[in-house]
C-alpha cells in the first residue's frame, strides 16, 4: 500500500468561517465506501449524499475526532467529534458533515460513536422502526446479521419481542449471534446448498419482517419465505460489489406483488431527525446491559485498507474500526 505523507496542515481557516483542525482517533470501515471507489458521476450517485472519492486525496469517511485546534466558536479544542473526516493523521474541517459533539462525560467508549451510536446503528433502528414497524411475536431475519448494522437489528426486534434468526458466514459468527447477541437461531449461509431450504427450515411459519444487508440469492430466498403483508427492509447489497455480470438476477419479485409485500430501500440520512431519539433510545438500553455490542478494531492508520476490504470477504467479526493513534 503506498503511504502519502503530507505536512500538517495549519489553520488556516479566516475568523468566522467555521474551520477547526482534528486529531483522528478512530476511523470506521463501511460498505458504502466500495461504491464512492467505482468511476466518478454515474447517475446513482446523483440521488446519494455521498459522491465519488477524489483522486490522490485522503480517503473520508466517518470517523471519531479531537478538536486540537479551532476558529469556530462552537467547537473548542479538546472536544471530541464524530462525523465526517479524511483517513489520515490530522484534518482540517471546513465543512462539518452528519457532525456531531461527543460529551466530555461521555460514557460509552469514544469508538462506539461509530458503530453502536452512530451512523450504522441508526441505520438498524431507522429501518427497522420506519420501514418494518416490529409487533411483538413477528418473525425477523437479519443477514449479515453479526456486522455493524445487523447485530443492532436483531437486538432491537428481540426487545420488541419478536423471533429473530440471522445468517452469517462463519460458525464462530453464528455462535455469536445465539450465546451472545440474544438471537434466537443462526446459521451459516455458506454451509446452505439450498437457501430455500434453510429459510423454510428457520421460518416454518414464513417471514414477517426481512432486513436485508446483502441482496442477491439470499434475497431471492428471503421473497419465496416471506408472509403475506410482510415488510422488507433494503438496507445494502454487499453480496453484489464484486458481481461484475449480471448472474442470474432476483427470479422471486413476482412475490411482492402475490404477497402483498411492503420492500423498500432507504438511505440513513432520510432520517437524520430522528438521530436524538435513537441515541437516547440505544444509550439507555445498552447502559442497562440489554444490547451488547461487538466491534472488531485493528491498530494504525496503515492497517486501513486491508480493514475495509476485509468487509467484503467477512473476516470482521462485529464492527470494524481502525483506531489510529494506538493507545
Ligand atoms: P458489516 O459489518 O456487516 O460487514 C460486511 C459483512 O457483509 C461482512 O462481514 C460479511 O459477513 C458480509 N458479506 C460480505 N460479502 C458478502 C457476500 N458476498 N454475501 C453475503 N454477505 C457478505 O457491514 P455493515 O453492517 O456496516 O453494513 C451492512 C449492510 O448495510 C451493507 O450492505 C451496507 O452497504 C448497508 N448499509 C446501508 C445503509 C443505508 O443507509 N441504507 C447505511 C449503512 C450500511 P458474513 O461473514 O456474515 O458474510
Amino acid at each position: 500500500m503506498a503511504v502519502t505523507v503530507s505536512t500538517l496542515p495549519e489553520l488556516k481557516a479566516p475568523k468566522g468561517s467555521g474551520g477547526f483542525l482534528v486529531k483522528n482517533l478512530y476511523l470506521s470501515c463501511d460498505p458504502y465506501m466500495r461504491g464512492r471507489m467505482r468511476p466518478p458521476s454515474p447517475a446513482s450517485f446523483q440521488l446519494l449524499t455521498f459522491f465519488g472519492f477524489q483522486l490522490c486525496q485522503p480517503i473520508e469517511g466517518f470517523g471519531v475526532s479531537e478538536v486540537v485546534d479551532s476558529d469556530n466558536p462552537e467547537f473548542q479544542a479538546g472536544d471530541f467529534i464524530a462525523g465526517m473526516t479524511g483517513w489520515e493523521e490530522y484534518t482540517l474541517i471546513q465543512k462539518p458533515q452528519q457532525l456531531r459533539k461527543i460529551s466530555r462525560n461521555h460514557a460509552v467508549p469514544l469508538s462506539y460513536h461509530l458503530g453502536l451510536l452512530g451512523m450504522p446503528g441508526f441505520t438498524a433502528y431507522c429501518g427497522l422502526y420506519e420501514l418494518c414497524s416490529p409487533k411483538a411475536g413477528e418473525f425477523v431475519f437479519v443477514s449479515a446479521a453479526s456486522g455493524a448494522v445487523g447485530q443492532i437489528v436483531g437486538q432491537l426486534a428481540k426487545l420488541e419481542g419478536c423471533r429473530v434468526v440471522g445468517s452469517a458466514g462463519s460458525a464462530t459468527k453464528v455462535e455469536m449471534l445465539t450465546s451472545k447477541m440474544g438471537f434466537d437461531a443462526a446459521f451459516n449461509y455458506k454451509e446452505e446448498a439450498d437457501l430455500d431450504a434453510a429459510l423454510k427450515r428457520y421460518f416454518p411459519q414464513g417471514i414477517d419482517i426481512y432486513f436485508d444487508n446483502v441482496g442477491g440469492e439470499m434475497l431471492d430466498a428471503a421473497l419465496l419465505n416471506m408472509r403475506v403483508k410482510g415488510r422488507i427492509a433494503v438496507c445494502g447489497m454487499v453480496s453484489q460489489h464484486a458481481v461484475t455480470d449480471s448472474g442470474p438476477g432476483i427470479r422471486n419479485i413476482s412475490n411482492v406483488i402475490v404477497k402483498r409485500i411492503k420492500m423498500q430501500g432507504f438511505l440513513q440520512s432520510d432520517f437524520l431527525h430522528l438521530y436524538p431519539r435513537f441515541l437516547d433510545h440505544v444509550t439507555a438500553h445498552f447502559l442497562a446491559g440489554d444490547i451488547v455490542y461487538v466491534e472488531d478494531v485493528d491498530d494504525g492508520l496503515e492497517s486501513a485498507p486491508a480493514a475495509l476490504a476485509g468487509l467484503f470477504t467477512g473476516e470482521n467479526i462485529g464492527k470494524k474500526v481502525v483506531r489510529v493513534v494506538p493507545p
